[in-house]
């Protein structure tokens, strides 16, 4: 079993890599166990809860708030749930982001662990302590940063997985190719979604290459001052264009990737955008749209990126190597005009 200890500032995470869902049986008391999942993951995965306290909430996005919150600290003390008890969120980033953030203020906190199910889980969102809920419309509105004690890594479940939230997890891999490892772009460029679904080791791989970029980025800048910036890119237009029309959050960062890359042919001389181009692409990712732009331009007056200087805007100077530079709002819109 492999299993990397990795230190953040105030403690250190268990990444049990190869493992399979029953590892969890060697690494918590079975008495303090209580499983967290959502509804699509346990219809699909029964099986793996049998004889296990397990609290089911709704799946998606929309019942990523405090009324989600609420039912599960219910559930909680209904188990009779004590300071000892070890929270396991097991799906998507929805549910790790409400597991994590039960398990912050659960009797003042409570230790937790994570197995994701979701590719954008497994290399995303369940990595780096950020946890939280939505309030109204209003994504990550409330949160904690916390690390969890564990994740436990099964490729398994992705067996039953979409194909659309296997696209939705490649653009976060190209995103982290594009910010981090021109070797892994090379290597995405010449394969697809299909080829991972049937070479189990070049997933495993895939991920665990993933897995350490997250994890080196978060570790380098666990509270956001700098480096973990980099991981926006793509983001700031993605996120104004999945409000305005209701994308996938791939498909939305995807087009918003395509727009950064161009902005940075301008700003540092960018010149690989076509390889970004063809491999999303190929991973059936969108890599253009016809957005409101003065409607996405008041979303990123919002965003929690801008400064009163202007944006924090993520741009590459080539394939692995990204920087972040502040950009006025009123450039910016006339860039994303230029592009549009
Ligand atoms: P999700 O949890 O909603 O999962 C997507 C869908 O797949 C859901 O319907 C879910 O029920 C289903 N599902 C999960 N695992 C499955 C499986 N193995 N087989 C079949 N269906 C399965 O969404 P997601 O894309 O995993 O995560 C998105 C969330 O993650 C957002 O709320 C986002 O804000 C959050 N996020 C957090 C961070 C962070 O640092 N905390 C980073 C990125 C994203
Ligand atoms: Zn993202």
């Amino acid at each position: 079993m492999k299993n990397w200890k990795v230190k953040f500032s105030n403690s250190t995470v268990s990444f049990v890599l190869d493992g399979s869902f029953t590892a969890i049986d060697k690494i918590v008391d079975k008495t303090q166990a209580i499983y967290i999942t959502d509804e699509n993951v346990y219809a699909l995965h029964q099986k793996k809860f049998k004889g296990k306290k397990t609290i089911v909430i709704p799946a998606g996005e929309e019942h990523k708030q405090q009324a989600t919150v609420d039912f599960i600290i219910e559930a909680l003390l209904n188990f009779g749930a004590t300071r000892q008890v070890v929270l396991i969120g097991v799906g998507g980033g929805v549910v790790t982001d409400i597991v994590g953030y039960v398990a912050g203020v659960y009797m003042r906190g409570v230790a937790v662990g994570f197995v994701p199910t979701t590719i954008l889980a497994m290399v995303d969102a369940s990595i780096g302590g950020k946890n939280g809920i939505d309030v109204g419309l209003y994504k990550n509105m409330v949160g904690l940063i916390r690390q969890p004690q564990f994740l436990v890594y099964d490729v398994d479940f992705l067996k039953s997985l979409p194909k659309h939230q296997w696209e939705n997890g490649f653009a976060e891999i190209i995103k982290h190719a594009a910010i981090k490892d021109a070797k892994m772009m090379k290597e995405l460029s010449m394969n697809n979604i299909g080829y991972y679904q049937k070479n189990k080791k070049a997933l495993v791989s895939l991920i665990e290459r993933n897995v350490q970029i997250k994890i080196k980025v978060v570790q380098k800048d666990e509270f956001e001052k700098g480096d973990r910036k980099l991981l926006n890119f793509g983001h700031t237009i993605g996120h104004a264009i999945e409000n305005q029309h209701v994308l996938l959050h791939g498909h939305a960062i995807s087009i918003g990737m395509v727009y950064a890359a161009k902005i940075s042919q301008v700003l540092t001389g960018f010149s690989e955008t076509n390889i970004l181009v063809e491999t999303l692409k190929k991973y059936g990712l969108p890599t253009a749209m016809h957005f409101d732009i003065q409607e996405a331009m008041q979303v990123m007056q919002k965003d929690k990126k801008k400064a009163s200087a202007g944006m924090q805007y993520v741009v590459l100077q080539k394939i692995g190597k990204a920087v972040s530079e502040t950009i006025p709002m009123k450039s910016l819109e006339k860039l994303i005009k230029l592009y549009s």
